[in-house]
C-alpha cells in the first residue's frame, strides 16, 4: 500500500566505554575510523529497503545504540538526507537521538538540532556522584547536569533514562534525583530496573541489585510519585507528561508497527506483499510465522497501558487476538481485575502491570 506508516531505526554499535551492568554493548569506537565506511553502509541499507518497499511514508527516525551521539552532526544529516530521498519523510516526523553525557559538547548538540533531530534522550542513569561511579558512568553529575539543561532547552521533545534498584537504594534518595530530573522541566523520564545479566561485568563480580520485593515496592512508589507530579506511565518503564509527550517511534514497536533497522546489528519487523518480515543488519532475514508475530505483539502490546487494540492485531499477525488467547484465562484475569477489555482492546490495570509476566503466561496457556 503506498504511503503506509514506516518507523525507521538507525543504529549506530560503538560505545565510548563499557557499563558494566550492559548487555547490548558490542564495541569501543574504533580510533581513527572512517565514518564514511559507516554512512556508506547506512545509505545502501536506506535504498535496499526503498527498493524492497517502494514508497513508505516515515512517521518516525530514532538513531540509537550503542552511542549515536558519537556519531558527527553531518553524519547525522546525511542519514537524514538519504532517508528523505529514499522515502516521504512526514513533515512532523520524531527524529530521535540517544546521547550520552560523556559524549556532550554544546555546539555539537546544537549541531543535531540544525542536522534534523528534534527529540533527544539523554542516558543520564543515575543524579548522584557515588552510583554514576557504581554504574561505571564516564560522566560527572555536573555533565549530567549541563548536558539536561541544554537539552531541555534545545530539542523540541526530551527525555532522560534513570536506572532504578541499584544496591541498597531507597525510595527517597531516589525521590531527589526523579526531582533533579524533572526540575529541567523534562516531559518524558524513562525508568529502567537494575537487573544482572549473564556476559556483564556486573554478572562475574556477583553484582547483587535490590532483591525483587524492594525493587517492586521501589516501582510502585515511583509510579505514585510520577502520577501526583502529573507523569502517566504509558508503558511500564516510561513516563510522559502528555500523550504529545509520548515517544511516538517506541509506540510503533509496542503497538506492533511496521519499522525497519539500517546498521550493523540492527532489526525490523514490517509487512509486505502480505507476509510478515524479520530484519536483521539491514537485510531481510527471515518471513516469520503469523503465531510467532502474534506473541511479539501479545508481550509487547500489553507493556503499554493502551494495550492492545485487536484490529491493530490482527493486522499485524494476520491472527484475531480471541483465536489466538486462552479465552477462559482473559475472562478470570479480568475477575481478578488484572486486565480490562472491550470490543476494541485489552489494556492491564496498576495491578496487572505488576504481574505483567504472569498475565501473559495464563493468557497463552
Ligand atoms: S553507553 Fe549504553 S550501550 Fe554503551 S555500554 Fe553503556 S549502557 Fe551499554
Amino acid at each position: 500500500m503506498q504511503n503506509k506508516p514506516l518507523a525507521v531505526y538507525v543504529h549506530f554499535p560503538y560505545c565510548k566505554s563499557r557499563c558494566p551492568y550492559c548487555d547490548f554493548f558490542r564495541a569501543l569506537k574504533p580510533k581513527n575510523d572512517d565514518e564514511t565506511i559507516l554512512l556508506d553502509r547506512y545509505k545502501q541499507d536506506i535504498r535496499y529497503f526503498a527498493d524492497l518497499l517502494g514508497e513508505r511514508l516515515v512517521t518516525s527516525i530514532f538513531f540509537g545504540g550503542g552511542t549515536p551521539s558519537l556519531l558527527s552532526a553531518d553524519a547525522v544529516r546525511q542519514i537524514l538526507d538519504e532517508i528523505s530521498r529514499a522515502f516521504v519523510v512526514s513533515a512532523d516526523a520524531e527524529i530521535s537521538l540517544e546521547a550520552n553525557p560523556n559524549t556532550f559538547d554544546r555546539d555539537k548538540f546544537v549541531s543535531f538540532h540544525d542536522a534534523g533531530i528534534n527529540r533527544l534522550s539523554l542516558g543520564v542513569q543515575a543524579l548522584n556522584s557515588d552510583d554514576l561511579k557504581f554504574l561505571g558512568r564516564t560522566h560527572s553529575l555536573d555533565d549530567a547536569l549541563t548536558a539536561m539543561e541544554l537539552v531541555v532547552n534545545t530539542f523540541e521533545k526530551s527525555s532522560v533514562d534513570l536506572i532504578y534498584a541499584r544496591p541498597n537504594q531507597n525510595f527517597y534518595s531516589w525521590q531527589n534525583e526523579i526531582d533533579t530530573a524533572l526540575s529541567f522541566g523534562l516531559k518524558h523520564i524513562s525508568l529502567y530496573q537494575l537487573t544482572i545479566e549473564e556476559g556483564t561485568v556486573f554478572y562475574k563480580k556477583n553484582v547483587a541489585p535490590l532483591d525483587e520485593e524492594n525493587a517492586a515496592n521501589l516501582y510502585e512508589q515511583t509510579v505514585s510519585y510520577l502520577r501526583s507530579r502529573g507523569f502517566s506511565r504509558y508503558e511500564v518503564s516510561n513516563f510522559a507528561a502528555s500523550p504529545a509527550d509520548e515517544s511516538r517511534h517506541n509506540l510503533v514497536y509496542w503497538q506492533g508497527g511496521d519499522y525497519i533497522g539500517i546498521g550493523q546489528g540492527a532489526h525490523g519487523r514490517f509487512l509486505h506483499d502480505g507476509k510478515i518480515f524479520a530484519s536483521v543488519d539491514g537485510k531481510i532475514a527471515e518471513t516469520l510465522p503469523p503465531l510467532e508475530r502474534a506473541e511479539e505483539l501479545l508481550i509487547m502490546g500489553l507493556r503499554i497501558k493502551s494495550g492492545i487494540n485487536f484490529e491493530r492485531f490482527f493486522q499485524a499477525s494476520g491472527i484475531h487476538f480471541f483465536d489466538f488467547v486462552n479465552n477462559l484465562a482473559i475472562k478470570k484475569l479480568a475477575k481478578l481485575n488484572l486486565l480490562c477489555y472491550d470490543d476494541a482492546n485489552v489494556w492491564l490495570t496498576d495491578k496487572g502491570f505488576l504481574l505483567l509476566d504472569k498475565v501473559i503466561l495464563e493468557l497463552v496457556s
